[in-house]
């Protein structure tokens, strides 16, 4: 570990101090970028937790910042998963090539028509929608991504099946690989986000589970993670 990482629950975390530090970090180190919140903290499963140790966690969530801040980090901020890829996109559509993958076919479709819209030019190599029904499916999408070397791929379809992907694909094609959840969904305005007030307030978390009250289950991992937290014990 260096100086800007600590160990959460077994988990390094990265310790960013703005979003600039962050994309600079991604264009000279290829590798996946996991959003690490309460939720991954308390219950990733061993395999994902390794994937993140080989690879760069950053702070998405405010939990994750907080809990960094206990160890000593104290200039770090928040860097929501659901804004790096666009960051990304900002800095890099006119260099870089993109594969995007991810979500229903509908917002999948919608998410490739609006970057296409708001990016003119934008180089998208290869996209897919996030349900995939075999390996065969599922085989020749890695093989695709290998083929078309995408500089970045993006991929949407909740933890951990995005982590299982991302590794895969990984073994056969060094890129930046960005897990990026339900983002789609609030790109494309099926899912709206919080607020400014509420992400200020660092409430984006509660204004997910009154919008979408079947997270509650996933919210509970809130308990163990405060608990710990202010028990030392992370
Ligand atoms: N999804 C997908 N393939 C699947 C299951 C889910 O592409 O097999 C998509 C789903 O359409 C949604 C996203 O993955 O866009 C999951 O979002 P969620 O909010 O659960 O992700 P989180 O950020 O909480 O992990």
């Amino acid at each position: 570990m260096n100086d800007r990482q600590r160990s959460l629950n077994g988990i390094i975390v990265n310790g960013f101090r703005s979003w600039d530090e962050l994309l600079d970090y991604v264009d000279r180190d290829r590798r996946i970028y996991v959003a690490i919140n309460a939720e991954k903290i308390i219950a990733a499963p061993d395999e994902v937790r390794e994937m993140i140790n080989r690879n760069v966690g950053y702070c998405d969530g405010i939990g994750a910042v907080k809990a960094l801040k206990r160890k000593g980090l104290k200039d770090i901020v928040r860097l929501p998963g659901c804004e790096l890829w666009l960051k990304i996109i900002e800095r890099y559509h006119r260099d870089w090539k993109f594969y995007i993958i991810g979500a229903s076919p509908e917002v999948h479709e919608a998410t490739v028509r609006k970057l296409r819209e708001q990016y003119p030019g934008i180089n998208i190599v290869g996209h897919r929608d996030g349900y995939i029904k075999d390996d065969a499916a599922r085989e020749a999408l890695i093989a695709d991504v290998a083929e078309k070397r995408p500089d970045a791929v993006f991929v949407a379809m909740g933890s951990p099946k995005q982590e299982r992907l991302m590794g895969e694909m990984q073994q056969r094609h060094q890129a930046v690989y960005v897990g990026l959840g339900g983002s789609y969904d609030v790109y494309t305005g099926a899912v709206k986000r919080a607020p400014r007030l509420w992400q200020k307030l660092n409430l984006e978390f509660m204004y997910r589970l009154v919008r979408q009250p079947s997270r509650w289950r996933r919210q509970l991992n809130y308990i163990p993670f405060l608990y710990r937290l202010y028990t030392g014990k992370l």
